[in-house]
């Protein structure tokens, strides 16, 4: 049964508002996304406002939830700073009447350091690691996944956060496709996969619908990824990062409680202007860089095992050098690590003796011992 617009709106009609009218009269409710079953809209008030609306947005997607045919709703709310921001240019989402501006949630020019509050941390999560890349395809999530199962090798509690809202890879490299149950917290309980806690918005919403999200958008699903998810006790919560060097990418690595964060670069010299470039973005936001991963880092025959540097390898080596950022590994360019990503059997899982499962622990190593105080913390 398709859902309309206008069932969503009647439905929340019924929802009140601190404003003493109803939600579809508030002037606060964004465009509503409807894709085979599942709804997503946003709720734009004052940040000074926020805390009040929180009731409505959880009875608004209530409301929503007992539309017939909705199977999933899920609703955020987007805070806008308007006394903040006079005089600043829009963000690259092009921002309309009523629409969130990116530019009211971009960062003060020196980052956390300028007196923002620092986010807190999440209860049971012992540190939080972004795995980003500065520009998309060059294996950034392949990568998350294979160090989340390496740092899982090495006894480590491990959760995968896919904050790749633009292209939410994990329902591919895992082969999940169950939706997220709520537990009596009302929580989301992340999907477990091969010993790892996994949560996407690919496991929420279509690809398209979150495509269209504008930054703030964006930051609020995050931001409900990791709050209201019931992660349980972790050492490390692996976060792959949207790639790019962006309004939406520095949000969140400000506002994500970040321990550390890697680099994924491939050695081209392109490739590595952008790794230079999200250096400089966790630099700006006071996020220490745990390192740079040189993926697709010289090609292996899987016939001879013959390796060949067809793009001039080391590029991210002597980088890494240059900045003064400690280099993680090479994972090489290989066909099992295509096939078995794409086939939802990550390499580190489904060939654990093999030599690129050796690569990623290896690498998870390096990650670990420079967490090991903030781990041994908690
Ligand atoms: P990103 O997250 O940076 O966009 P993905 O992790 O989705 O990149 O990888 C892009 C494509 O490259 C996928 O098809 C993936 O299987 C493949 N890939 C990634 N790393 C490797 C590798 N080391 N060897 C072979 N294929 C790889």
């Amino acid at each position: 049964m398709s859902v309309t617009e206008r069932q969503i709106r009647d439905a929340l009609a019924e929802v009140a508002t601190p404003r003493g009218v109803p939600l579809t009269q508030a002037s606060a409710l964004s465009e509503i996304a409807i894709a085979d079953g599942k709804v997503y809209f946003s709720i734009n008030v004052d940040a000074a406002e926020a805390k009040a609306w929180e009731g409505v947005r959880t009875q608004a997607e209530a409301a929503a939830r007992t539309v017939p045919g909705v199977s999933v709703a899920m609703v955020v709310l987007t805070a806008e700073r308007r006394a903040a921001a006079p005089a600043q240019p829009r963000g690259r989402g092009g921002a309309g009447p009523g629409v969130p501006n990116v530019a009211a949630h971009r960062p003060p020019p020196h980052g956390r350091g300028a007196g923002l509050p620092k986010q807190s941390d999440i209860p049971g999560v012992a540190a939080i690691i972004a795995v980003a890349s500065g520009k998309g395809g060059v294996g950034k999530s392949t990568t998350a996944i294979n160090l989340a199962l390496g740092l899982r090798d090495l006894g480590l509690r491990v959760g995968l956060l896919d904050a790749d809202i633009y292209g939410p890879s994990m329902p591919r490299l895992t082969g999940i496709h169950d939706k997220p149950k709520l537990n009596d917290n009302k929580k989301m309980v992340p999907l477990v996969k091969f010993g790892l806690s996994i949560m996407s918005i690919g496991f929420l919403v279509e690809e398209e619908t979150a495509m269209i999200w504008r930054g703030p958008m964006v930051m609020s699903a995050v931001t409900q990824m990791l709050r209201e998810v019931a992660w349980g006790e972790l050492d490390v919560l692996v976060v792959d990062m949207p790639p790019g060097t962006g309004d939406a990418q520095l949000t969140l690595a400000q506002e994500v409680p970040l321990k550390g964060a890697v680099i994924v670069s491939t050695p081209q010299d392109l490739s590595l202007i952008d790794a230079r470039r999200g250096l400089a973005m966790f630099r700006k936001v006071n996020v220490p860089v745990l390192g740079i991963v040189e993926n697709m880092s010289y090609f292996q025959c899987p016939e001879c095992g013959t390796r060949s540097d067809i793009f001039g390898h080391g590029g991210a080596r002597h980088e890494a050098e240059r900045l003064g950022v400690p280099f993680l590994g090479e994972i090489p360019l290989h066909m099992a690590i295509r096939a078995n990503s794409d086939a939802g059997t990550p390499v580190v899982e489904s060939e654990p003796d093999g030599p690129h499962a050796a690569i990623y622990r290896e690498i998870g190593g390096k990650i670990r011992d420079q967490l090991r105080g903030v781990i041994a913390a908690a």
